[in-house]
């Protein structure tokens, strides 16, 4: 039995998994006086490669926790553009919000495992207890009885499952997630400065049927570039046995600097492959004493939906949403999961359902259906208009509704 003495009934969380959304929700439920004992199937928490981006409200949500945000990411403006260099959009910073959060810009390139450390090290000692792979778990009226694969088991007032795209807690709560292929392939590599290269513009660039993209991201304070390149694919399409001969055909013939950066990268060690899994939209994200965040509930595509950055908004409002609850009480705690799902489900839905839809408007389309949309994406607002309505105004009116993370 995994026992402390900060494991008060009417206070105990324990939370599965030990990525971004877990240790987001962790720390702001011990802000709010919880006890949280959170549960890594691996040897130690351990972010997966490359680099992301995260936006303002995340890095509020950041700041809130205690990390510092000196050094903490490149600030970047954004442009999309093609294949040839042809700005097409540069996306527009919000004055306002710019002002009320203290935060310059709005997507900031990060190394993931830069980022994690900083959050881990928010964590206090003894909270993470490493080599625990959860299994099941049974409810009672008064609490949960939770059992791990090394034979320990411990009772806690709710279950948070954080435990990414296969997530067993999800799986058990909800059943079968029914994982589908996006039609998406992506190749996420990262590197240092190159000299020349400004540092503080993004560009994201498509072809008839690639994206290739870069994106300014500082690595411990050092500045470096995070690049990618993403292609359609299916379920088993055949992997290419050298990733640089492959990318080097795409890139080729692309605007600069896309080439440049297949010279810097090291491809033992700065380059991953993922295919893209979606999972159907869901409506509830809790069931009883158990609720879900992150990947568990929303697996991500790496089209606008920002997964990293939704998880750990997810943490942050579940934790705002308990505030106060004494979690033996089911039904405050029910109320609370509702508050959480109000504010959480349908947003991230719209995220998750755009970037799929971006996915397929740049990748699924044939020839010569795909060289109209081009024409039209090059010479009209049409892109403008979509990623405006899709994607910016909801995240930004999200981020404004967030008032006790502003400076202003
Ligand atoms: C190619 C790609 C690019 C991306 N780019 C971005 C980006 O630019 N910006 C962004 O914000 N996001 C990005 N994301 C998304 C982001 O990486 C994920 O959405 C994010 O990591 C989800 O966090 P999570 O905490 O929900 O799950 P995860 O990070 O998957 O963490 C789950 C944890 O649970 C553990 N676990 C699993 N099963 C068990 C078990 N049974 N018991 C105990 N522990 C268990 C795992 O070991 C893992 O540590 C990208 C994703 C992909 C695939």
């Amino acid at each position: 039995m995994v026992s402390s003495p900060n494991w008060r009934p009417g206070k105990r969380v324990a939370i599965v998994g030990g990525g971004p959304g877990s240790i987001s929700s962790g720390l702001a439920l011990i802000q709010r006086g919880y006890d949280v004992k959170i549960f890594e199937r691996q040897p130690e928490c351990k972010a997966i490669g490359g680099a992301v981006l995260l936006s303002t409200p995340v890095l509020a949500i950041l700041r809130c926790y205690g990390l510092s945000l000196d050094n903490v990411g490149a600030y970047t403006v954004t442009s999309f553009a093609n294949k040839q260099g042809l700005e097409r959009v540069k996306l527009p910073f919000n004055a306002e919000v710019e002002k009320r959060m203290g935060i310059k810009g709005w997507h900031y390139g990060v190394l993931r495992s830069s980022i994690f450390k900083k959050m881990l090290e928010l964590v206090p000692e003894g909270v993470i207890h490493a080599n625990h792979e959860f299994t099941s778990y049974t409810e009672r009226d008064d609490g949960i009885d939770i059992s791990f694969a090394n034979g320990q088991q411990l009772t806690a007032d709710i279950l948070i499952g954080a435990d990414g795209i296969r997530s067993k807690v999800s799986r058990q709560a909800f059943g079968e997630p029914h994982l589908f292929h996006t039609g998406i392939r992506l190749w996420l590599a990262w590197c240092d400065h190159i000299p020349g290269i400004p540092d503080n513009h993004g560009v994201i660039s498509h072809d008839w049927q690639y994206q290739a993209s870069f994106f300014p991201m500082l690595h411990e304070g050092k500045p470096g570039f995070e690049w990618w390149v993403v292609e359609p694919s299916w379920d088993g399409k055949p992997v290419p046995d050298d990733p640089k001969e492959h990318l080097t055909g795409i890139l080729k013939d692309w605007a600069q600097p896309m080439p440049r950066f297949l010279e810097a990268t090291d491809f033992k060690t700065q380059v991953y492959r993922w295919e893209i899994f979606n999972r159907p939209s869901m409506k509830k994200w809790s069931a009883g004493r158990v609720v879900c965040v992150g990947d568990a509930v929303h697996p991500v595509s790496p089209y606008a939906a920002y997964g990293m950055g939704m998880a750990i908004e997810d943490g942050y409002f579940l934790a705002k949403a308990l505030d106060g609850v004494d979690l033996r009480d089911s039904l405050a705690v029910s109320a609370a999961f509702e508050i959480y799902e109000d504010q959480r489900v349908d947003y991230v839905n719209h995220n998750m359902e755009f970037a799929r839809f971006l996915g397929r408007m740049f990748h699924s389309v044939p020839r010569p259906l795909a060289n109209i949309r081009d024409l039209i994406f090059d010479y009209t607002p049409v892109l403008s208009h979509f990623l405006g309505k899709g994607y910016l105004k909801k995240a930004e009116e999200e981020t404004l509704s967030l008032k006790e993370l502003q400076v202003t």
